[in-house]
């Protein structure tokens, strides 16, 4: 039996994972995220796969499969189920994360399956067993498919904990048992680059008490809303030096609730406080956990930083612990909030943080561990997968397949053979639930970039119109003459083909780029459609 993996996202890459696993007879999603978008393009939030590129599978898909509940994972769910309502597996975290996503969204799966640690589903020709390990939010999995008696395992992201706040140590002795008899491994890279040998999450609560302890008046405190271990230690570290919480954006609201329910937070009474109450307590008696870590516009600490807040106005005895890593693209958000922070005489403390992700160490044992066959390095840039491919290569540990998103590698016969196959990019604006394609995308980029140009074309007249930049009169007046001169050349051709809007505004074109190397967007009224509209 042919197995096979389609790559609709998640390599050369951070975000937007989407995998599709394959047989002759069945097909699976495995991961369907979003990909937050650089921020200085104005108008577009985040890109997900093209999902009619699934068309051709339609008939064999059983099911979407989610690693875990991160938006990179889950995010163009709303999307997808537009085009497949299928029925969706996950882990209870991210089954409750995935009901919120959805609510404001008319499509639905067709069925919500939880899946516990060590659970087995059949979907078709995949047996597929969830295996929990550690990662920056509760409940996530490694999955281990059965396929015509091979094995394949996809590693969600995860890191690597002897002591983790929340879930078990990772699971080695379990990965053993697959030890030499697995076929390939998928696996995270993120983190390849970092090579230290010890990272927990726990190590951070002495550095939060310090911070608690030495700061005079109130600690903001912003990490990703899903990273309950960090609230964890923020809770504890309140409790330790006195200080009541406040939560602020409803993303942290929503988490700390569903942690509750599902008896990941243990909270006592009175440690968390609304924003009415916030004047009972002195400064110094306050932590204010705060989202917008990655200084997201419109996010609570966004406001703050702008001043924007009556109750949280920016003193100079605050401080704001950043415990968080940079996404890339997000950059200049997070400088323009730490700016104005410091603008207002607030203190800021950063790198109060650990990754998610494994480190190179741990991603090395990991394969070790299993012994792949062949190892293909996933959710990374290519950076990322040329480096883990280079170390496997070198230590012997497995054979490394480097891929594209749009790559779909076929095993077979103890072979693979990779073919690219066609694949898309869909771009949100999420202000009115706009979507561009490629197509449209290119458009917008040129808009931005080259600007637009409107030519009102008649025998005695012409104007020009611009959007985007401005023509000097000299420039005006040189292109209008060159429109007139090319179409007196012009008149005598009587090819009933010949369409004069369609030159116009090709000449156009041509003059901005042979001049210019500028390529507006050009459109052409004539007089005739001037006199169909009035
Ligand atoms: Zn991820
Ligand atoms: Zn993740």
């Amino acid at each position: 039996m042919k197995f096979s993996v389609t790559f609709l996202g998640g390599v050369g890459e951070i975000g937007g994972n989407c995998y599709l696993y394959e047989t002759e007879n069945s097909a699976i999603i495995v991961d369907c995220g979003l990909k937050f978008f650089q921020s200085e393009f104005i108008g577009i939030d985040f890109t997900i796969p093209d999902f009619r590129y699934l068309e051709r599978v339609r008939e064999k898909l059983k099911g979407v499969v989610i690693t875990h509940g991160h938006e990179d994972h889950i995010g163009a769910l709303p999307y997808f189920l537009k085009f497949f309502p299928l029925p969706i597996y996950a882990g209870s975290y991210a089954i409750r994360l995935i009901k919120h996503k959805i609510a404001q969204s008319k499509y639905r799966p067709k069925s919500f399956n939880t899946v516990a640690d060590g659970e087995t589903i059949i979907l078709g020709d995949f047996q597929i067993n969830f295996l929990e390990v550690n990662h920056s939010i509760p409940n996530s999995f490694f999955l281990i498919m059965d396929v015509d008696s091979k094995k394949y395992i996809h590693c969600g992201d995860f890191r690597v904990e002897k002591n983790p706040l929340i879930g078990k140590p990772f699971p080695f002795e379990r990965l053993e048992e697959y030890k030499g008899d697995v076929e390939a491994l998928f696996i995270d890279c993120t983190n390849v680059f970092n090579t230290s040998t010890e990272e927990e999450e726990s190590n951070l609560l002495e550095k939060f008490v310090d911070i608690f302890k030495n700061s005079k008046g109130r600690v903001f405190f912003t990490t990703f809303s899903t990273n309950i271990s960090r609230i964890k230690l923020v809770l504890e570290a309140c409790k330790i030096t006195g200080r009541k919480l406040l939560v602020e954006g409803n993303a942290f609201s929503k988490n700390i609730n569903i942690s509750r329910e599902l008896s990941y937070l243990q909270i006592p009474e009175n440690l968390i406080i609304p924003i009415e109450k916030i004047d009972y307590y002195e400064p110094e008696q306050l932590c204010i956990i705060i989202t917008g870590c990655q200084g997201e516009p419109n996010s609570s600490l966004f406001k703050v930083a702008m001043m924007e807040r009556k109750k949280l106005k920016i003193n100079p005895s605050d401080t704001f612990v950043f415990s968080s890593t940079t996404i890339p693209g997000n950059e200049k958000n997070i400088n323009r909030v730490i700016n104005e922070i410091y603008l207002h005489n607030g203190n800021v403390i950063r790198g109060m943080h650990i990754s998610g992700h494994a480190t190179q160490n741990h991603i090395l044992n990991v394969i070790h561990t299993v012994s792949p066959k062949w190892t293909i390095p996933i959710h990374g840039e290519i950076a990322h997968q040329r480096l883990l491919e280079k170390i496997i290569y070198e230590k012997k540990l497995s054979n490394p397949i480097f891929v594209r998103n749009g790559d779909k590698i076929t095993f077979s016969n103890d072979e693979y053979c990779i073919s690219p196959t066609p694949t898309g990019t869909i771009y949100i604006d999420q202000r009115g639930g706009f979507e561009y394609d490629d197509e449209l995308f290119k458009e917008k980029k040129q808009l931005s970039r080259d600007g637009m140009i409107i030519v009102f074309y008649s025998k005695n007249r012409v104007i020009l119109e611009t959007f985007g930049f401005r023509l000097t009169d000299e420039l005006d007046i040189k292109i209008k003459r060159y429109i007139n001169d090319s179409m007196e050349k012009l008149k005598d051709i009587t090819d009933e083909d010949f369409d004069l809007k369609s030159t116009i505004s090709s000449l156009v074109r041509r003059y901005f780029k042979k001049n210019f190397e500028k390529r507006p967007i050009v459109k052409t009224i004539t007089l005739e459609d001037y006199d169909e509209y009035i």
